[in-house]
This record gives C-alpha cells, sequence and structure tokens, in this order.
C-alpha cells in the first residue's frame, strides 16, 4: 500500500501527547527510552513537548545512545544541474515566477568537469538536483541529464549517489536508472537514494505553499507523498524524506508525519535517510528564520535518540556552531553550494541571487570537513587530498 496521511489522526495524537507531557509524563517516557524501549510516536511526541525535559537533557540522552558508533558521518555534496523550475513555491528562489533569480542550466561537459572537481576533491558522495518540470521537452532533458550525471559519477569515484528531481512518474523511472546495475531481484545495487522532501505533510500548509494550479507540478500533494513508494517499485532501496522546517509553525505534527513517513519506508526495506532544513533566505522571497535553535534541538535530539536506524541529515545551511553542536547526534553533514555548477578547485560560488536558498557556512567543504575530523569524526564518503592538480 502507498503512504497515505490522516491529519486528523495526526492532529488527535499531537493532542493527545501534549495533554500528556503538561501532566508530567515526559519524564517517565525519557526514562524508558534511556534504558533502550523503543517508544511509539506519540511517546516522543510527549517528551518533545514537555516543559519539564531540559533541551540539554535531550542532546546528552542522544548522545549516549550514539556512544558504540559516537561520531561516525557520513557526507555528501549537493551538484545543482539546473536552477529553471516550472513549479512554484513561494518559498524558493527557484520559483517559476521569480525573475530576479540569474536563470542557469548546465550542460553534460560541465556536469562532468564538476564531478571531476568534487572527485578531485576528496568528495565521495554527490547530490544530483533540478528543479521540477511540467511534463514536456525540459522534464525530459533534465531527468536525461541526471541520468547521466548518475553513470558518470558511478564511472567516477562516488560511491553515493542522491537523485533530488522531484516525483517522478513510474514509467520515468526506467529511463533515469538506464544502466545502472542491478541484483538478481532487479533492486539497484550501486547506494543510490532517492530524495523527495515534503516540506510540509501539511495538505493545508502545502497547499499555501507549493501552490493548487493542476499545471504546476509540484501541487500533487499526493504524487509526491507517494514518490518513494514509486521508487521501491523501480528497485530503488533508499529514500529521503524532509521537512522544511519552520514552513508549518506547528512542528509537532510535522515530526509525527515524518515519523510515520520513516516507519513505511523503513517496512519497505529502504535505507532511511531524513532530511531536516531550516527555512532561510531566498532570492525574491521574504526572508523567514524558520524555528528558533532550542526548538530545533529538541527536534534532531528526539529523532536521533528515538529513530536510531534512520539517518539524520544537516546541511550547511546551519552556522559552523550549530554544526558542532549537532555534530555528535547526528549522521550526515552535507557541504556545498546551492548554486548551478558551482565548484572550483580552491572553493565554490555562492551567489544567492542565482541559488535556491542562502546556506550560512560558505568556507570550502575540506574546511568544515576537516573541522569534524579534528573533533574526531569519521567521515564515510570524503577522502582528504593534498594534491592540486586535477588530473593527479
Ligand atoms: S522547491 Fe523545488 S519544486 Fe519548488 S520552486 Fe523550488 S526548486 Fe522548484
Amino acid at each position: 500500500m502507498p503512504f497515505k496521511i490522516s491529519p486528523k489522526t495526526l492532529e488527535a495524537t499531537r493532542d493527545t501527547a501534549k495533554a500528556n507531557a503538561q501532566e508530567g509524563r515526559g519524564m517517565d517516557l525519557l526514562g524508558r527510552l534511556r534504558r533502550g524501549d523503543s517508544l511509539s510516536d506519540e511517546e516522543l511526541a510527549t517528551i518533545f513537548l514537555s516543559p519539564d525535559i531540559k533541551t540539554s537533557e535531550l542532546i546528552d540522552l542522544a548522545k549516549e545512545m550514539r556512544e558504540p558508533h559516537a561520531l561516525e558521518i557520513e557526507t555528501f555534496c549537493p551538484l545543482y544541474i539546473s536552477n529553471e523550475c516550472d513549479a512554484e513555491c513561494l518559498m524558493c528562489g527557484m520559483r517559476n515566477f521569480n525573475n530576479s533569480l540569474i536563470r542557469q542550466t548546465a550542460d553534460e561537459e560541465t556536469i562532468k568537469d564538476q564531478l571531476k572537481i568534487l572527485g578531485h576533491r576528496g568528495i565521495r558522495g554527490v547530490a544530483l538536483l533540478t528543479g521540477e518540470y511540467r511534463h514536456g521537452k525540459m522534464r525530459k532533458e533534465m531527468l536525461n541529464r541526471t541520468s547521466i550525471a548518475t553513470r558518470d559519477a558511478l564511472t567516477s569515484q562516488f560511491e553515493h549517489i542522491l537523485i533530488n528531481v522531484g516525483s517522478i512518474e513510474e514509467e520515468e523511472y526506467e529511463p533515469l536508472l538506464h544502466g545502472v546495475p542491478r541484483l538478481d531481484d532487479g533492486s539497484v545495487s550501486p547506494h543510490i537514494t532517492m530524495c523527495t522532501f515534503q516540506e510540509s505533510y501539511h495538505p493545508d500548509v502545502y497547499k499555501k505553499f507549493m501552490g493548487t494550479t493542476t499545471e504546476n507540478p509540484r501541487s500533487n500533494f499526493t504524487r509526491r507523498l507517494q514518490n518513494f513508494d514509486r521508487a521501491a517499485a523501480a528497485g530503488m532501496r533508499s529514500a529521503n524524506p524532509g521537512v522544511l522546517v519552520g514552513l508549518n509553525p506547528d512542528l509537532t505534527y510535522e515530526m509525527l508525519a515524518l515519523l510515520a513517513h520513516c516507519h513505511h519506508l523503513q517496512n519497505l526495506g529502504m535505507t532511511t535517510y531524513v532530511s531536516l532544513p531550516r527555512l532561510r533566505k531566498a532570492s525574491g522571497a521574504p526572508h523567514s528564520a524558520g524555528v528558533g535553535d532550542d526548538e530545533f534541538f529538541r527536534l534532531i535530539a528526539v529523532l536521533s535518540a528515538g529513530i536510531p536506524k534512520a539517518k539524520l541529515v544537516i546541511s550547511t545551511r546551519e552556522s559552523p556552531k550549530i554544526q558542532q553542536k549537532l555534530l555528535p547526534i547526528i549522521d550526515v553533514l552535507t557541504p556545498g553550494s546551492p548554486g548551478v555548477a558551482p565548484y572550483t578547485l580552491e572553493n565554490a560560488r555562492f551567489e544567492v541571487e542565482a541559488s535556491q536558498f542562502e546556506v550560512a557556512d560558505h568556507r570550502p567543504f575540506e574546511e568544515i570537513l576537516g573541522e569534524c575530523l579534528r573533533a574526531g569524526a569519521k567521515i564515510d564518503g570524503y577522502e582528504p587530498t593534498t594534491s592540486t592538480d586535477l588530473n593527479g
């Protein structure tokens, strides 16, 4: 059965969790979590909402629970193939009617060169991104370019490829994954992850930001919600859902929906990455700070301790200080630029006027990941290099 959500049921669970938190039941649940009990989503939400549980206690618990594999993280860099988009998401610099964005699309040669630069700089994981397109020439072209880039990445040194190109129709998966090795049962054998962030799991919030008109390729809530089901049917075994934190002020609702989605994906046998980007300034869009640090830390800590099999992803949208604070309780730190084909041998371009959104940390990823290594982290997906010769 494809994934479905019932906002009414999630709201009822949220209200029960809120009442239990007010009655002081969170501490007992925290003790059970510490002793290794697996808690229900409602119980995790109770902990999240408990006024008598300090955020520092939640972070300490998440650290404690990760102790056996402390500071073992993965990394990958985003590589935007295009910032053109036919969708109209209000919070995004790439939205179709944003005339102030400088539009760019990388050709095949440029993408190849970018992969070469990333590989040369030691990166072994890459997320390929485009906008989302109406059915027609541009959509076919962008899916084809992503498919070629996936094969190029697989034949170079990349060990993990993430595909973030919007919802894919059932019949589009085959051309997208063309040439990708498969196991006997049809599963995609290299580590390729489908990324589709729902941004908000509430249909009303989704409508408000992502639009409603049928010619807008992003406006269909259910089609997006069930993209991973189609990916699994096409043989993909790794999924990356996400919430744009701050879009819906009701963070508990989003947490409950995300937990339900993670359980569904894990039941399908998919490795599950969870992205929690905070709303940031985007070209031509009103700035919003999303949620405050404390609420954000609580969310990450509860998910880190409560669903240990999911891999929590944080990007350099967050400042160095926040990255360091969260490093012991996350699984993936992704540095890089949201500009189109932005990488140079030394760093990257970060112009907000040509990017999907603004990032907080513009340091070269060697510096960002080097800081993690110095803090004692082991990083999967990064092999530091000292060579300055691109062909070396
Ligand atoms: S969020 Fe994605 S689909 Fe929506 S406008 Fe931005 S790039 Fe396009």
